[in-house]
């Protein structure tokens, strides 16, 4: 291992900063090192929340096992290093015809930042999510193990270690079965709403005939209401492309005084004309899949305080019940919400043990962070997901109490046995009050 400085590196929604060394794990991976206090693996930051941040700890950063180690092309089957970005897996399979089964909406993520968190897609229903892709999860914990588990081998060590937020060990490398796919292409179209009722019944019926959803909400507006659904499939004809790398960035932090209502609100009603003028069409999965990442750093767009988002999902049974009373209390709550996505969940029995998904419908709400107002909305909002039998997306969380984590992820006291003792982060010592 070799020691980096003491530095403040964040998490993807910029709120927390907290002093934490960094040491970056090299190619030859030494063993992990005994430091003072507690480790945690890192990938690119990209979870919202603490859960990629240690206070006063360390860090161990993975980026440098970036290496794609095999590919079969026959079979799809592609083994590579923990720190290989999702980018670089679809840049390497596409002209092969391979995709990843499930991907997040940023394939600025690593692997096994996927594999921590069981990301999931705009493909849920039919896909899953990313632990149910994986065949082999190579791992090293700091009383000397060094192997591998997977379906059909350790397998209750996989499970924990799918969606086990970094906490059961360093993840070395990852063997992925992916996809075939016929071309490099989505065919997607949009929809808009003006009631509620109607985009989540378009919602339903496309359930069968459209593997990719997600619903915008402008919640900016206290009057009507207004929504667009995009819906697509993978395209049969199309060929490949090469994906573009070039990336402009965001170079500063936008000032307070341009992230509020009336900034939220003109950004909604634009992307509402837009999506209205937009006609049935085929897009790269580029620019389906990996749109938020064509303005890097866009996370400075909320602002120097960064912002929260509220990431929940609600059952399907008490999806007509919960839905319109979560959007009131949000309403009432005289918070700002700048970007309001929601997605439908399969039944797909979890792969983790700490996975998020189930069958249902979750939304994921970006808030201007307005300190305490928005805190308070978030406990409301806390006690009606616990009441509806929902939960929080532990990726994206930065707020929930030690009382509301362990209604929403009761099995995690199963999970404990799990964790790596010399492994803890800052969100497991907030929501378990545990310490190493
Ligand atoms: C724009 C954007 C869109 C997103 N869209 C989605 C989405 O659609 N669906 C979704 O599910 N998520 C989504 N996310 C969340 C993101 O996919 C996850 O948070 C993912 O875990 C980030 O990967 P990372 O490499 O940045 O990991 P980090 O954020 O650095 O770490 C995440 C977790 O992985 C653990 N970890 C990282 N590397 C290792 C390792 N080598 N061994 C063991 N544990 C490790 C860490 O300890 C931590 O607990 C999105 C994020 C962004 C910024």
């Amino acid at each position: 291992m070799q020691a980096d400085e003491w530095s403040t590196p964040l998490a993807w929604n910029r709120v927390h900063r907290f002093r934490q060394r960094v040491l970056a794990v090299p190619r030859g991976l030494e063993a992990v090192p005994k430091v003072t206090g507690s480790v945690l693996p890192r990938g690119f930051g990209h979870s919202y929340g603490d859960s990629c941040l240690n206070a006063g700890n360390t860090l161990l950063d993975t980026r440098r096992l970036n290496r794609i180690l095999s590919f079969d092309p026959q079979t799809g089957v592609l083994h590579c290093e923990a720190g290989v970005t999702i980018d670089a897996v679809q840049r390497y399979a596409a002209p092969y015809g391979w995709r990843l089964a499930v991907s997040p909406s940023t394939g600025l993520a690593s692997v096994a930042g996927c594999v921590a968190h069981d990301v999931h897609g705009r493909n849920h229903v039919m896909a899953g999510s990313f632990g149910h892709h994986l065949l082999a999860v190579e791992l090293m914990r700091s009383d000397g193990y060094h192997g591998v588990c997977g379906p059909g081998e350790d397998e209750q060590l996989f499970r924990a270690t799918v969606g086990g937020m970094g906490l059961t060990g360093l993840i070395t490398t990852v063997k992925l079965q992916l996809r075939p796919v016929k071309s490099s292409f989505i065919d997607v179209e949009t929809h808009q709403h003006t009631e509620l009722s109607a985009l989540m019944a378009h919602i339903e019926a496309s359930a069968d005939s459209h593997e990719h959803a997600t619903a915008w909400l402008d919640l900016t507006s206290r009057r009507a209401f207004r929504g667009v659904l995009e819906i697509g499939n993978d395209a049969v004809g199309g060929g490949s492309f090469s994906p573009s790398r070039f990336r402009p960035r965001m170079p500063f932090d936008l000032p307070r005084w341009c992230v509020g209502r009336p900034h939220a609100q003109a950004f909604n009603a634009a992307y509402f004309w837009l999506q209205g003028r937009r006609r049935p069409g085929r897009v790269s999965y580029q620019k389906y899949l990996y749109q938020m990442d064509s303005l890097g750093d866009w996370n400075r767009l909320l602002g120097p305080k960064g912002f929260y988002q509220y990431h929940f999902l609600i059952p399907a049974a008490a999806v007509n019940d919960g839905l319109p009373r979560l959007l009131e209390a949000v309403r009432r709550s005289d918070n700002v919400v700048v970007l309001a996505i929601l997605k439908r969940y399969g039944p797909a029995p979890a792969p983790g043990m700490m996975s998020f998904p189930v069958r249902g419908l979750g939304g994921a709400f970006d808030f201007v962070h307005r300190g305490e107002r928005t805190t308070r909305l978030f406990r409301e909002l806390d006690e009606l997901m616990i009441e509806l039998g929902g939960r929080v997306y532990l990726a994206k969380d930065s707020t929930l109490s030690p009382g509301a984590f362990s209604s929403m992820y009761p099995q995690w006291t199963d999970f404990r046995a799990y964790v790596d003792p010399g492994f803890s982060s800052s969100l497991w010592r907030r929501v378990t009050g545990e310490e190493p």
